[in-house]
């Protein structure tokens, strides 16, 4: 046993040299002590040391199964071993039949592109709107609207399409063409409205963008159904609705990204059914595969397609991408969807939402807890100094609370870099399988955090 002990002592010292020596971690390259994770079944993480960790966060809001789920991993193999690859410029039965799922997801007629990330598909989304202007005779449509806040990925267009100044800090410029305006964020509102004097102002702001760039010229308005990321904003309910309305008054594509919304964590198939819209095009990746293999889907509605199949030699969509429908990952996606319906995990991830929510209430009484937002599977709590002023919460405190958390065996994230000073909300975006147990435990710990960093 002694022995044993020494052996994992031994690896890991290995490791975390090697770590150290050649790693370079994402958002963190200097991290010194990354938790080296081995194993995972559930809600559960395991690392070197033997720890175990409730996954509060999905991984990124996206092992919506939970981990463990040996039969996609059968699924992976079977595919494997009997085809492991060609490309989407040809035709594969894993692919064929996802596109059709997708289109029962979807409730629409929607031709599917396959690619990686979810970033790859908003790229696809937005070269594909491009594209679709130049050849019904409006080449001046290039322009996309986007929100402040919002993260669409991290390649140069979808990080052009980010709201979020500190992502692209040291990047700039990113590609062109991308427009911003206010996000729909209710507890600080841009406008400076409470909610019985609200119209929407936050969706006239798209209009106004696209009047004032000219809406010969904007091609498109990029929305995740609620703001995930970028602090869990949560639109009024009739918001993506006129977003829809002002789109179509200005024939502009209304883009959904659902890379995070989608396949459930919104408590609906996609996040934008809770709203009544049908988008143009829909972006999705994270729960298409509950994260087990990369891939990611740009649905793009049937008019939109036709354009692409009338013109002359250039008109079809020139984009290749190697992995993109990857076999495998197709076949990983139809069991991981096979599992959401099978055991009927949107309904549960929504009741889990509610109990979240319930369990959330009383964290009002804390001084430092400003708001709390909870959308389907997905919670955001909003610290502040002081309730009053609204002032974010600093830095620390929040480094505090994730420590606290983490030291305890719970894992829950925060926004990302809007701007450092707005990095103040605490984000929860379990498996859908989770208890409620493990829901009380992550409550739990929680409270204890925010009662001692307080
Ligand atoms: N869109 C949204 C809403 C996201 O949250 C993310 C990633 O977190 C992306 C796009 C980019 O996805 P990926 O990291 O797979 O490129």
């Amino acid at each position: 046993n002694h022995t044993d002990k020494q052996t994992v002592s031994g690896e890991k010292d290995m490791l975390l040299n090697q770590d150290r020596a050649f790693l370079w971690h994402h958002m963190a390259p200097h991290n010194d002590h990354p938790a080296i994770f081995t194993e995972s079944d559930n809600v559960y993480l395991t690392d070197i040391d033997g720890n175990s960790y409730i996954d509060g966060m999905a991984g990124l809001w996206c092992v919506n199964v939970g981990h463990g789920r040996t039969s996609i991993a059968e699924a992976a193999a079977k595919q494997l071993n009997t085809m492991p690859f060609t490309p989407m410029t040809n035709s594969h039965k894993p692919a064929i039949q996802l596109a059709a799922k997708l289109n029962d997801w979807l409730d629409g007629h929607y031709r599917i592109f396959f690619s990686n990330s979810g970033s790859d598909a908003n790229e696809v989304a937005f070269k594909i709107a491009r594209q679709y202007f130049t050849q019904t005779g409006k080449p001046k449509k290039y322009k996309f609207i986007s929100r402040y806040r919002a993260y669409h990925g991290n390649s140069m267009g979808a990080l052009g399409a980010t709201g979020q100044a500190d992502r692209k800090a040291s990047y700039e410029p990113v590609a062109e063409g991308f427009r911003h305006a206010a996000p729909p964020y209710c507890y600080r509102c841009p406008f400076g409205k409470e909610p019985d004097s609200c119209s929407l102002e936050c969706a006239s702001s798209i209009e106004q963008t696209i009047v004032w760039e000219g809406a010969d010229t904007v091609a498109g308005v990029i929305v995740e159904p609620v703001i995930t990321g970028g602090g869990v904003i949560t639109p009024p309910e009739s918001y993506l609705q006129k977003v829809q309305e002002i789109c179509q008054k200005h024939d502009v594509l209304l883009i959904v990204d659902e890379v995070i919304c989608g396949f459930g964590r919104s408590g609906e198939a996609f996040g934008h059914k809770n709203f009544g819209v049908q988008p143009d095009i829909v972006t999705m990746a994270k729960g298409i595969t509950s994260a087990y293999a990369p891939l990611s889907a740009t649905a793009v509605s049937n008019d939109l397609y036709e354009s692409f199949k009338s013109g002359g030699p250039q008109s079809h969509f020139r984009h290749v991408n190697t992995f993109g429908g990857n076999p495998m990952s197709c076949a990983v996606a139809l069991e991981n969807i096979d599992i959401l319906e099978r055991e009927d995990l949107v309904a549960q991830a929504k009741s889990t939402g509610s109990y979240l929510r319930a369990q959330l209430e009383s964290f009002y009484q804390f001084p430092s807890v400003g708001d709390i937002r909870t959308f389907g599977l997905m919670a955001g709590i909003e610290l502040v100094t002081d309730k009053t002023t609204k002032e974010p919460a600093p830095p620390e405190f929040m480094q505090q609370v994730l420590g606290y958390c983490k030291q305890h065996g719970v894992m829950i994230g925060k926004n990302s870099d809007t701007v450092p000073e707005h990095n103040n909300v605490l984000t929860i975006s379990p498996p859908f399988i989770i208890s409620h147990e493990q829901i009380d435990t992550i409550v739990e710990t929680l409270r204890e955090a925010i009662t001692r960093a307080s």
